[in-house]
């Protein structure tokens, strides 16, 4: 078994991917051209915002949103303290000061209520201006967006959507990576939406700041492309990688999103008599199930139970081990204005079981078995 089956899916798709990846090596042109901007007018459809802008990977696209933003030294970016290490290094790079906050323990998203005194706790201290709140949509589950928005507009904070994990959820009609004032999402092989490589997108309403995304992935470039008015980046996403993902999208709308919420379901069937505490659902919210999350109970042995699952065949990762504020990078270059235990626990106790849109009932069954004979 497969943690994430990427060769059922080239296998289903293989004639029109292979198609997909000839047509780029015939056509001679490797970086543009068609395939990059048809398919960021197709991602934009689907998301439901005015303007895509593909870029070379996720955390690429939220440093793009930061400089846009004209984010830097003395800032305050709000980042939840359970995620990828991304979401707070871009934080970082562009000189501001990541400032991370404990998530809620049934969503793992970050807790608006913690939110809002972080924000206040900062204010209140005054060395840095609370700017942005980078919002993750962990494991696939959109975040609150509702009440983020509401603490942003009262402190007068922009909203970034990391959507790396949450292409492809949705809150009633409206579908994620159109939640953020910018919103970015990652094209890496394992995330909801992956190609074969490489490759990120920033989505935004907002003309003006798309403008300027373009500019500082294309090494800041003004009215063409050897006139250059600001430092940026070289961040592209590659044509074969494009129309790749042309393929992967039309089956990730038609039905991945379905199927792989379908094995969510056989999960939480499968497990409801387990000691385990499952992903928790929420009215009105769709996840794109990124990952499958479940935390064992107080005193499990985590490490004795990947071995024995490792042993039945069934891998499981760790997502993540570490609370962001303890990251070595970070020490002594963040703000942690309030304890977060609630990501310390989480650290030690969650485990992520095997997860996809193409794994069959079977599997499903066979994990929860191994699970069962493990911890009783
Ligand atoms: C994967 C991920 C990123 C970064 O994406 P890359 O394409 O690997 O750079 C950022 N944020 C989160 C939450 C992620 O899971």
């Amino acid at each position: 078994m497969q943690f994430r089956d990427l060769d059922a899916q080239y296998e289903a798709l293989k004639p029109q991917m292979d198609n997909a990846v000839l047509g780029v090596l015939a056509s001679g042109r490797f970086i543009g051209g068609d395939p990059v901007s048809q398919l960021e007018g197709k991602l934009a459809a689907y998301v439901g915002v005015k303007h895509c802008i593909t870029c070379a990977n996720g955390t690429d696209a939220l440093q793009l949103a930061l400089m846009a933003w004209g984010v830097g030294p003395g800032d305050a970016v709000f980042v939840p303290d359970f995620t990828f290490f991304s979401s707070g290094e871009v934080v970082s790079t562009v000189g501001a000061t990541p400032v991370f906050v404990d998530v809620d323990e049934r969503s793992f998203n970050i807790d608006p209520v913690k939110l809002e005194a972080a924000v206040r706790a900062v204010d209140a201290e005054g060395a840095l201006v609370p700017k942005v709140v980078v919002a993750v949509d962990l494991f696939g589950l959109p975040a609150d967006y509702s009440a983020i928005r509401d603490i942003c507009e009262n402190h007068t904070m922009l909203l970034l959507e990391d959507g790396a994990q949450g292409f492809g959820g949705q809150i009633g009609d409206r579908t994620a990576c159109s939640f953020g004032d910018i919103s970015t999402t990652s094209f890496f092989p394992a995330k909801p939406l992956g190609c074969y490589g490489d490759g990120g997108a920033v989505f935004t309403d907002d003309d003006e700041w798309a403008a300027l995304v373009r500019s500082y992935a294309v090494h800041g470039k003004g009215s063409m492309k050897y006139d250059n008015v600001r430092v940026g980046m070289n961040s592209r996403l590659d044509t074969v990688q494009a129309a790749i993902l042309d393929v992967k999208l039309d089956a990730f709308a038609s039905h991945e999103v379905d199927d792989v919420n379908r094995v969510a379901d056989w999960y939480d069937e499968a497990l409801g008599d387990s000691a385990l505490t499952l992903p928790m659902r929420y009215d009105g919210m769709l996840s794109s199930w990124a990952q499958y999350t479940v935390q064992l109970p107080e005193g499990a042995d985590r490490d004795a139970l990947q071995a024995a699952l490792k042993n039945q065949g069934v891998p499981t990762m760790v997502y993540y081990p570490k609370p962001m504020h303890e990251q070595l990078a970070f020490e002594g270059a963040c703000e942690v204005p309030l304890p977060c235990d609630v990501t310390e626990r989480l650290c030690k106790s969650v485990l992520a079981l095997p997860m996809g849109p193409y794994m069959a009932q079977e599997d499903v069954e066979l994990v929860a078995q191994a699970i069962a004979s493990t911890i009783k």
